[in-house]
């Protein structure tokens, strides 16, 4: 540590330390191709060149970034002119992409912090809402979110520098916000669920003046752009690190400023199976990622709104409603409240009901019904939905187990065994008397946990 330098930054009244490369473990094998031959060609030309921001953070963690961002003190149009592979692109941030094939290494010039109008910096009640106003390391340091994001690596001599005691905060596993917290989340409100979820995903604790603002200001992020919080949603569930993303946000208390209608039905606890639903399905979601299979956020949204949709199902049919139309109108409902805060674009709002309303349909086991249930484009989401359901509501057991099955039969089996089914049963089949859905609507009532029931919709036949 004694060889560790504090340096006087000349371009700024403050200083920053420099690890040196003995003394931290980044080696240039664990950055990407395209990434090194950027930060060289920056530097054979002349400019400074960094490797920066969650790459550093994540390298000297041990981990694997998912990607690399650069920061230099070229402008864009100067690293635009060094690369002929190269796009500039962003009006808030400025930005220059060199692409490599299907690698994409984000280029962006120090931000600086002199805020005298001179520049193209806007902020709207605090909110920025464009910052293109160039400076130096130093000052792109604290303009970061978090210390341990705002490390640079240096490719000129590979040693690593930190003005913001980013690397004392890694060693303790704590994410700081950089300056004032107050000040930082009306700049940008979104940098809470950044917490949230770096801190979940990092194991890391989030620093006790970093989290004390949430409770004033967390009602902020009901401004921020629904596309900005729909794109941090799938960050925070479908990264890999889903379920502890969740948890943290609860126990931070932003869910409710995100996910209201959820956050509400498991803070009333009425409904114990539902959290295991979510749990479970976020759980799955991130043994895909790490298995490499493709996630929709149209199964998960379908999850985390499953029981709020059917509680307000239920609360009209009390009211008196037809079951179907308390479906329809619970859906829109749910839907619509959701949207205000979080935009979740048009083609999964389709999955996401097509899943709901293909769980009523399970039930319906005729031979007509069946064939043609097996062949809907979204069967195999709805019956992996199902499947949850059933491992938190084991009066679900039969009915996913009989469609396990009728998925392994060849077609001819499955139609051979449609013709051989029993006469339908109350507890499975479609098709209901009178007397039937009397005893159906009396089962439904009688869901004091709030066990999460197929929806009304049987009255569709
Ligand atoms: P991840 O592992 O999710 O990619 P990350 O820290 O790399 O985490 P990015 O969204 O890729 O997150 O951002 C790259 C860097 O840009 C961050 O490390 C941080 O330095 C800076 N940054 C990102 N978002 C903000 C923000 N809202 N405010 C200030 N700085 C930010
Ligand atoms: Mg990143």
């Amino acid at each position: 540590m004694n060889s560790e330098r504090i340096v006087q930054d000349a371009s700024s009244d403050g200083s920053f330390r420099i690890i040196p490369r003995a003394q931290h473990s980044i080696s240039r094998k664990s950055i990407s191709p395209g990434a090194l031959r950027v930060l060289y060609r920056l530097h054979e030309a002349g400019y400074q060149a960094f490797l920066v921001g969650g790459a550093v953070r994540d390298l000297l963690l041990g981990g694997h970034p998912k990607d690399f961002d650069i920061a230099t003190n070229a402008t864009p149009e100067q690293v635009r002119a060094q690369f002929r592979n190269c796009r500039l692109i962003g009006r808030r941030f400025r930005l220059a992409h060199v692409v490599f094939g299907r690698e994409i290494v984000e280029v962006a010039t120090f931000r600086g912090s002199s805020d005298d109008g001179s520049g193209d910096r806007h902020s709207i009640d605090g909110r920025l809402v464009r910052d293109n106003v160039y400076g130096s390391l130093e000052e792109d340091a604290v303009r970061r979110d978090f210390t341990v994001n705002a490390l640079y690596y240096d490719i000129a001599d590979f040693s690593v520098r930190d003005a913001v005691g980013g690397m004392a905060d890694l060693e303790h596993r704590v994410m700081r916000l950089i300056g004032d917290p107050q000040l930082r989340y009306r700049e940008d409100p979104v940098r809470m669920l950044r917490a949230a979820r770096l801190a979940a995903k990092l194991r890391f604790e989030i620093a006790p003046e970093t989290a004390a603002p949430f409770a004033l200001l967390g009602s902020l992020l009901a401004d921020a752009p629904p596309a900005r919080l729909f794109d941090e949603s799938l960050k925070l569930f479908l990264g890999g690190y889903g379920l502890a993303s969740f948890r943290a946000l609860e126990r931070y208390g932003l869910l409710q400023h995100v996910f209201p209608v959820t956050a509400r039905v498991l803070a009333e606890g009425t409904a114990p199976h539902f959290r295991s639903l979510v749990e479970q399905t976020l759980a799955g979601t991130d043994a895909r990622v790490r298995e490499g299979k493709p996630v929709t956020p149209a199964f998960l949204f379908a999850a985390i709104l499953w029981e709020p949709v059917c509680a307000a199902s239920q609360a009209l049919i009390d009211t008196g409603m037809d079951a179907s139309s308390a479906w329809t109108h619970a859906v829109d409902r749910v839907l619509h409240e959701q949207a205000q805060r979080v935009a979740i674009p048009r083609r999964f709002t389709i999955t996401i009901e097509e899943i709901w309303a293909l769980q009523s349909r399970f039930a319906q086991r005729t031979k007509k019904r069946a064939l043609r249930l097996l062949e809907h484009p979204r069967f195999r989401a709805a019956y992996d939905f199902l499947l949850l359901r059933a491992g938190e509501s084991p009066e679900l057991a039969e009915l996913a187990a009989w469609w396990t099955d009728a998925q392994q039969l060849r077609p001819d089996e499955f139609a051979e065994r449609l013709g051989a089914m029993p006469a339908p049963s109350p507890l499975t089949d479609a098709a209901p008397t009178a007397k039937r859905k009397r005893a159906r609507r009396r089962r439904r009532k009688a869901r004091p946990e709030g066990g999460v029931e197929t929806p009304a919709t049987d009255t569709s036949d």
